[in-house]
């Protein structure tokens, strides 16, 4: 429990600044080994994950996920009437979820006998690390900056009437479906926004710099969700960038500028989307610092923002340690859970060598169909193992299921080896049933199983899966 040895300024063992994913995680972890915690949060318990993220994202890409299998009924023998979709319905369902999920949040605090402390902390400039949250101040000899990202939003002096359109947080206040929607963007935030709008029956447009999305996924990946993005109905405009929004009667008008870089006599060609009622910028995330008074701290930050830590999550300041999204690396929500974890065993329970492993970290994108990918890319293995000591293995086929549909997506793999043993350094993705194929492999990977492993493995039939475990 918090003492109050000095009348003005609070004590615990633990000050974590953000209830989100890795905050609460080290919070809880830390109370569990004795120590006296409390967690500050400025807004709703759980941060981005649940309440404007993988958990509210989850629950719209299961939605889109069913509109994709009604079209299928038909064609498995089922004689179906028109079925109508209510957004309402499934947001007020959505939001009610989320409020419960903050409420468990909560009286997991509570009953971890956790401080709770509802407002914004900044650090003070005393000499003991001190931060301030509604005029009350509290210190603690270990405290935790995990207050993750935020979307990047773009000034109307950058790009005019950039303000018109919303981010990913704005997408989780959408009251109805829009009837056109534009995406900015080609990361997988884009990609699983556009998806779910698309799919759900909005006309979607998915606006991106160059020719593919996901560039820094594994090239096959990047190629094959950019084929499948185009297949699914959305308008891919590629090497386009927005030039201006406007407001108009119909609603926005969103023009385009298009310039392939290749075509390089060629100048530029303007289009204009007209009566967009979503425009959504999903074109990075940055760290959230502001207000924080980091930098006051001599706590070192790197270019973007983000705070630098070394790998046991300590910042340049003794007894200050930062995690999570605010830090840059793997902004997953697992991987800033996992971070909160090792510290407190490090901090509260002696464990000197208690850093999470950074490297091998699964993860999905949903995509339509979703993506699974783990360890390196084939681009990162030859650049690191040289071209000689990489082999890969890659299959392409129509997964069974559509064996029967008339809407079809493909189904591609690919295993990224090195060495004469043939080591599995990485292995992506994407078809039906990949999200939640990944895991069980990235175990194996993880483990350091070697292509011979995967060949001894006896195959699982009829699955996709067994595609990895036969491969030639
Ligand atoms: C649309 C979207 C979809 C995503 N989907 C997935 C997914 O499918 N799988 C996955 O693993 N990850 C996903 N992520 C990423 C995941 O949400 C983040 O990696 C994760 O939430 C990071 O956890 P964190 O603890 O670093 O920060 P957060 O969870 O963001 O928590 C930070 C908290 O700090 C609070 N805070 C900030 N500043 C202060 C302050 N000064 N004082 C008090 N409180 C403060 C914030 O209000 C926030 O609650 C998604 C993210 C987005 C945006």
């Amino acid at each position: 429990m918090a003492s109050d040895a000095d009348a003005a300024v609070t004590r615990f063992d633990l000050i974590v600044v953000g209830g989100g994913s890795g905050g609460l995680a080290g919070a809880r972890r830390a109370a569990e080994l004795g120590a006296s915690a409390a967690v500050v949060e400025s807004h709703r318990l759980g941060g981005t994950c649940v309440n404007v993220g993988c958990v509210p994202k989850k629950v719209m890409w299961n939605a889109a996920v069913h509109a994709e299998y009604l079209h299928d009924h038909a064609d498995y023998g089922f004689e179906v009437g028109h079925s109508n979709f209510r957004w309402e319905t499934l947001k007020s369902k959505r939001d009610a979820y989320v409020s419960r999920l903050n409420n468990i949040y909560r009286n997991n605090l509570d009953k971890a006998e956790i401080k709770t402390i509802e407002g914004h902390a900044s650090f003070m400039d005393d000499a003991e690390p001190t931060i301030e949250v509604n005029g009350k101040k509290y210190t603690a000899p270990h405290i935790l900056i995990a207050t993750g990202g935020r979307p990047t939003v773009l000034s109307d002096d950058q790009i005019p009437g950039a303000s018109l359109g919303i981010t990913s947080d704005g997408f989780f206040e959408l009251e109805k479906l829009p009837k056109r929607s534009v995406i900015v963007g080609a990361g997988y935030i884009a990609v699983e926004m556009a998806g779910i709008l698309s799919t759900l029956g909005s006309k979607t447009s998915l606006i991106i710099r160059q020719t593919g999305v996901l560039r820094n996924f594994d090239s096959l990946i990047s190629a094959n969700c950019t084929k499948e993005i185009e297949n699914s109905g959305i308008e891919l405009w590629k090497n386009s960038q927005v030039r201006s929004v406007r407001k108009s009667a119909g609603g926005l008008e969103v023009t385009l500028v298009t310039k392939d870089p290749e075509k390089k006599s060629e100048g530029e060609e303007i289009s204009i989307i007209e009566e967009v009622d979503c425009l959504l910028w999903a074109i990075g995330r940055e760290p959230n610092t502001s207000g924080l008074n980091v930098s006051q701290m001599g706590i070192e930050m790197d270019a973007r923002g983000h705070i630098v830590v070394d790998e046991f999550q300590n910042t340049s300041r003794p007894g200050i340690y930062a995690l999570g999204d605010v830090c840059g690396k793997a902004l997953l929500t697992p991987v800033a859970i996992a971070a909160g974890r090792k510290l407190a065993h490090r901090l509260f329970e002696g464990k000197a060598d208690s850093k999470l492993d950074y490297s091998t970290i699964p993860t999905v994108v949903f995509a339509h169909p979703p993506i699974g990918t783990v360890g390196l890319t084939e681009e990162e293995a030859i650049t690191s193992q040289g071209k000689e000591n990489v082999k890969t293995y890659t299959t392409s086929f129509t997964p069974m299921y559509h064996a029967m549909t008339s809407r079809k997506s493909q189904c591609i793999m690919k295993l990224v080896c090195v060495g004469p043993e043939e080591k599995v350094v990485g292995l992506h993705m994407q078809g039906l049933g990949c999200d939640e194929m990944l895991q069980g492999f990235a175990v194996a990977v993880k483990m350091g199983a070697t292509k011979a492993d995967f060949d001894r493995t006896i195959a699982i039939h009829p699955t996709s899966s067994e595609e990895f475990v036969t491969m030639r």
